[in-house]
């Protein structure tokens, strides 16, 4: 029997890199991450990445998550049914939330919330089933879609984050430490001491307000003086 979990043990560990493989159609780290930064937080506010379900549904299809008749079928089935949809999106909304408190659990070195945590695992419950087929060469690896092709999307999304997780190098996630970014990536640095998404960004605002709150500390009045005028 062909698992989910065979395929994604390519000598080339290509699964941390790029998107999914060509054909085993399993999400990479890479686009669970980015799947749960689609809930952006820019400066301390919210900015959603998929506010309506067609925008979804192209992020999906635009990761190799979701194929075109599927995605075309599922715009026609809920057409017009505004209560569908949303539902839909809710559920995608919900899935990314459990994601998130999922790694930064992880990352914070403590259990997720239980919450979150069945949600994850109601999303891995829903799988693509893989088979061999004869190809000239040999045999090449094919795959069927079962049930609720959102839902096997989800699941595939949640999956590569639950891979990393117990299989990969969960070390090596971090959430940016600007308190307004919360940025969630992979620390590829040789120290693998980064702490924020950006150092041009997030590492300059966060160091240029902690200056200020030192100075602010050491020099209460004279500070006050110079940001009046800066
Ligand atoms: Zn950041």
């Amino acid at each position: 029997m062909v698992t989910v979990t065979d395929l994604t043990t390519a000598p080339d560990a290509s699964a941390h890199a790029g998107h999914a493989a060509p054909h085993g159609h399993q999400a990479s780290l890479k686009d669970g991450l980015a799947f749960v930064n689609t809930l952006e937080y820019d400066r301390g506010r919210v900015k959603e990445h998929l506010p309506t379900l067609d925008v979804a549904l192209a992020w999906l299809f635009d990761h190799d998550l979701l194929h075109r008749e599927m995605r075309e079928d599922l715009t026609a089935r809920l057409a017009g049914d505004p209560t569908a949809e949303e539902r839909v999106l809710r559920r995608i909304g919900r899935v990314r939330a459990a994601i998130r408190e999922l790694l930064v659990a992880s990352v914070e070195h403590r259990p997720p919330a239980d919450r979150s945590l069945g949600e994850v695992n109601r999303a891995l419950r829903f799988h693509y089933v893989t088979y061999l087929v004869p190809a000239p060469d040999g045999v090449s690896l094919d795959h069927r879609h079962e049930g609720d092709p959102v839902e096997g999307a989800l699941g595939r999304l949640t999956e590569s984050i639950a891979r990393e997780l117990t299989q990969g190098r969960p070390e090596r996630l971090r959430v940016c430490e600007n308190p307004e970014c919360r940025w969630i990536f992979v620390d590829t640095s040789h120290s693998g001491r980064r702490k924020w998404c950006d150092m041009r960004t997030c590492g300059n605002r966060v160091k240029v307000a902690r200056h200020r709150q030192r100075r602010r500390e050491e020099h209460p009045v004279s500070t006050e003086v110079s940001d009046s005028h800066s």
